[in-house]
């Protein structure tokens, strides 16, 4: 008994590090795009690239949680303003789920100053500087999974690999 438990636990682990159950990352709809009602436009993208919605909710960042949030950025020039406008209204927080997500959904928003950002990228759509910027994406999959546990419990994700 207690050997089919570890062997289920290794096979477990094993899939896992294979990736078969799908890359995941954490995209946030700011509350810029929020306010514009960009929201399902920007689902739409998701879901028309062959994304997963694996978990949504709308939620307000306390300056607190914001802070913590984007704690790498502390100390930097533009740090007040950043967490002052991700405060100034609800977000929506998604995790995704796809092939070479955490890539995927970097290129789709592309880059933080919108006047820099590829024709047809979210950020060119939808951002109107580089601070009210529309989304954010994880920039690795291991932050994806730090970032996903910082807005998520895992029951309130429901994967779409088998
Ligand atoms: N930001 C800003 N001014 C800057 C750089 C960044 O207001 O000069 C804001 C912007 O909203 C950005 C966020 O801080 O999305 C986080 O910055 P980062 O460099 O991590 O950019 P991202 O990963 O979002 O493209
Ligand atoms: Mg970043």
């Amino acid at each position: 008994m207690k050997k089919n438990f570890f062997s289920l636990l290794v096979v477990a682990s094993s899939l896992l590090s294979l990736n078969l159950f799908g890359e995941q990352t954490l995209s946030l709809i700011k509350p810029d795009a929020v306010k514009k009602q960009h929201i399902g436009a920007i689902i739409k993208r998701f879901e028309e690239a062959n994304i997963s919605i694996n978990a949504l909710k709308m939620t307000k960042l306390s300056p607190e949680k914001a802070s913590q949030f984007y704690a790498e950025h502390k100390g930097k020039p533009f740090f007040n303003d950043l967490i002052a406008f991700m405060t100034s209204g609800p977000i929506v927080a998604i995790v995704l789920e796809g092939e070479d997500v955490v890539a995927k959904n970097r290129q789709m928003m592309g880059a933080t100053d919108p006047t820099k950002a590829h024709p047809r990228t979210l950020r060119a759509d939808f951002a109107s500087s580089t601070t009210y910027n529309a989304v954010h994406g994880s920039d690795s999959v291991e932050n994806a999974k730090k970032e996903i546990a910082f807005f998520f419990q895992p029951s309130e994700i429901y994967s779409s690999s088998p």
